[in-house]
């Protein structure tokens, strides 16, 4: 399983299908992909091979966009297909997440959704994830990162995830705890992924997340990396990429 996600000036999708291939060694039963094309979201997920992801976007879909993100899943909650595939949506449809690893107590936070009106797609424990974080932002009026970091402190399990907000394009949030997530520092650009090989040919300055670390990363703007549980700043550690 791996994730990739792009923000900057380059075409994304190009970045990150060459990004998921380069992952596959990790193993996976499905593949997705998001991008933000300017004005709205464009996803596209399938059960199989990243070439078949890559068949059925271009036949359908138009993949211009300078944000994105794509997903390989081995699935833990909900059987391999199409639909539990990710990236997933929140109900609102302004939220999209990709998320490799297992939030272990999805099921109680489902039922307190499901009272509150929400409703799910997939049977999946990261639907519930996006949705809580939807849920949490609404509630406590505060922005993504916030919420990001205030679902995370509920959550019992493992994870790396990627979360946008169509209606912020100029940001990605990201969180690790168990599972890997590296983030390639470009000029003017981010990469991210579980890995540094989707991102080794832009740039050599990488950032490792540590467990139970999350950032913001925002264009033009200094990454900020917090620690989930207490908030407090983490100082970036640049690493150069020798290979
Ligand atoms: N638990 C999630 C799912 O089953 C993510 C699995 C993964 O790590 O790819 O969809």
């Amino acid at each position: 399983c791996g994730i990739v996600g792009y923000i900057g000036k380059r075409e994304a999708y190009p970045i990150i299908i060459k990004g998921l291939q380069r992952l596959e060694y990790r193993g996976y039963d499905s593949a997705g992909i998001a991008i933000y094309d300017g004005n709205d979201i464009k996803l596209s997920k399938t059960k199989g091979k990243v070439s078949d992801l890559q068949s059925q976007l271009e036949n359908e879909t138009s993949t211009k966009g300078t944000l994105g993100i794509g997903h390989t899943r081995w699935a833990t909650h909900g059987v391999p297909n199409d639909i539990n595939s990710h990236p997933h949506y929140s109900n609102s449809g302004d939220l999209v997440i990709i998320h490799n690893g297992i939030i272990e107590n999805y099921e109680a936070i489902k039922t307190e959704l499901v009272k509150r009106g929400y409703t799910f797609t997939s049977d999946t424990d990261t639907e519930v994830l996006i949705n809580l974080i939807e849920e949490v932002k609404k509630q406590r009026n505060v922005k993504l990162g916030k919420a990001v970091q205030i679902a995370l402190n509920e959550v019992i399990g493992a994870y790396a995830i990627v979360v946008f907000d169509k209606n912020k394009p100029n940001e990605i949030v990201v969180a690790k705890l168990g599972s890997p997530l590296a983030i390639g520092i470009g000029e003017d650009e981010f990469f991210i992924a579980s890995d540094a090989s989707p991102f080794i040919e832009y740039t050599k300055n990488a950032i490792y997340l540590e467990d139970e670390e999350m950032a913001v990363i925002r264009l033009n703007k200094q990454i900020k990396i917090r620690k989930i549980k207490d908030d407090s700043l983490v100082d970036p550690l640049m690493q150069e990429l020798k290979f």
